[in-house]
């Protein structure tokens, strides 16, 4: 039983775990350091959008923030609109406003049970573990709790290699589109505004920016020149996958499991109902994977299942579409190679097939999505903790090393008292940053910390 607990981090993953804490019965009285960062606490990025155009890219039904009550989400927003229906796919503040109230029940809840919880809005600077206890450490202040999670979602963005620092200095080159879309005030629009990525963070910019700036037209660039899938209007009922994934289990391999994928396509099963019919088993398949195996998949089919996994809901997809037939979103493939300042535009060099191609635009926004490769942070929190080797970083990129119960490796090993939650646990569980996995792993890690 872990008394006095840190939680670090002011996301909707710490959300989660507040509540799983702080509402179940528990056999003692915590002390929880809640550790909420350096923005507006809850809503993150993902809920802290003001625009209506954003939408939550799962269905309502399937949002709820706790594992243990499916309806939670749908029960908040019915209870203005009792015509919303669980397949829809709502506005994302509102999301962020249900984080809101269901964070003030578990504060509440908590305090009614006796559990003694402080909100410290401040970035965690250190986190020093020794045995039966860790230290938190932030400016001048250091504080000794019994464990520590990290929920800190995903790293901050930061230029992509290549980008001149002039660039930079312009502020033509954005690298982080959040506040310029939080920024609504009037500026000189740009007429010709590239992306540089097609995933769901260049479909929000340009969602929002197409009619914030009306007369601009938007070139977006990626790999392979694709965006995401669409989903469909109608929930399809999850074909049954138990032979697939005890044929996938059996075979550990990616070639293998593509061919297995589009053969079950090819019997005639839904390919969407298929993807998310993997969804519950991602995690014990990915981590029977060899290394090799996942450096194969990174590599050759990740772009493929990401645009497959995180679809676009139809309404946006329309809008998307209408764009593209409009003229004002256009698509290319390559990969960016540098972006040069000159006078009032900006020059980019994209590769494409071997062959250098030259683009000029007003505005180039980063839309590269979420980055959590710590071989090469600058967290400040993280830095120190790899730095001092009490944690490890993936070695493909994909967080931190971890065991599949959240808990932290040092030297191969789990530490008892230091967990994660959320997009750093992407190494151990492929499926790590969306609520549906977010809320499991909340749950598990809440298990061993009020375990007797
Ligand atoms: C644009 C966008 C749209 C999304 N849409 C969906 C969706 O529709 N459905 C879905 O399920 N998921 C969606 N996601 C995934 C989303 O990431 C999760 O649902 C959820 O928001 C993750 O919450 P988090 O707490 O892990 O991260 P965040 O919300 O990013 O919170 C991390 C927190 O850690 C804090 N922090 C960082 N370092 C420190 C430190 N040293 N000390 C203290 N605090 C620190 C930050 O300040 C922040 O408060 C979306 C993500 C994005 C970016």
């Amino acid at each position: 039983m872990f008394r006095r607990v840190a939680i670090i981090g002011g996301g909707a993953a710490a959300a989660t775990l507040l509540g799983e804490l702080l509402q179940r019965p528990s056999p003692h009285l915590l002390h929880l350091d809640w550790y909420t960062g350096s923005g507006a606490p809850v809503r993150g990025v993902a809920y802290g959008t003001r625009s209506a155009r954003h939408l939550l890219d799962v269905r309502a039904a399937t949002m709820s923030l706790f594992a243990g009550k499916a309806r939670s989400f749908l029960d908040f927003v019915q209870r203005d609109d009792p015509g919303i229906a669980g397949t829809d796919f709502l506005p994302r503040h509102r999301y962020g406003d249900y984080l809101e109230v269901e964070v003030a029940h578990a504060l509440q809840s908590g305090k009614a049970h006796g559990h003694d919880v402080h909100l410290i809005p401040v970035m965690v600077d250190a986190l020093v573990p020794e045995t039966g206890a860790v230290t938190v450490m932030h400016g001048e202040e250091a504080h000794q709790l019994d464990a520590a999670v990290l929920a800190l979602g995903t790293l901050p963005p930061t230029p992509l290699t290549g980008v001149d620092p002039a660039a930079l200095d312009s502020g033509r080159y954005v690298v982080d589109p959040w506040p310029l879309l939080a920024d609504d005030r009037v500026e000189a629009a740009p007429r010709k505004v590239i992306l540089l990525g097609m995933g769901p963070t260049a479909i929000d910019v340009v969602l929002e920016l197409s009619s914030r700036w009306p007369l601009a037209e938007f070139i977006a660039i990626s790999r392979h020149g694709l965006l995401p899938e669409s989903h469909m209007n109608t929930a399809a009922a999850p074909p049954d996958s138990a032979g697939l994934i005890e044929a996938m289990q059996e075979v550990p391999d990616i070639r293998y499991w593509l061919h297995l994928l589009r053969e079950a396509i090819d019997q005639g099963t839904q390919w969407r109902a298929l993807i998310d019919s993997l969804r519950p088993h991602t995690a014990s398949l990915w981590t029977d994977l060899p290394l090799e195996q996942r450096a194969r998949f990174l590599r050759h089919a990740r772009w493929a299942w990401e645009r497959a996994r995180h679809r676009m809901p139809p309404a946006v997809s329309e809008t998307i579409t209408a764009l593209e037939r409009q003229g004002r979103l256009r698509r290319r493939r390559g990969r960016p190679q540098s972006v040069q300042c000159d006078g009032d535009v900006l020059q980019l060099v994209i590769n494409h097939a071997g062959q250098p191609h030259r683009l000029q635009a007003d505005m180039i926004i980063q839309c590269t999505g979420a980055d959590i490769d710590l071989r090469r942070t600058d967290h400040r929190l993280l830095s120190q903790l790899l730095t001092n080797a009490h944690i490890a970083a993936d070695p493909l990129g994909l967080g931190v090393m971890a065991d599949n119960q959240g808990r932290l490796l040092h030297e191969g090993r789990p530490w008892p008292h230091v967990f994660a939650l959320g997009a750093l646990l992407r190494g151990t569980l492929w499926e790590a940053n969306a609520m549906p996995e977010i809320r499991q792993q909340a749950r598990v890690v809440a298990d061993q910390l009020l375990a007797n």
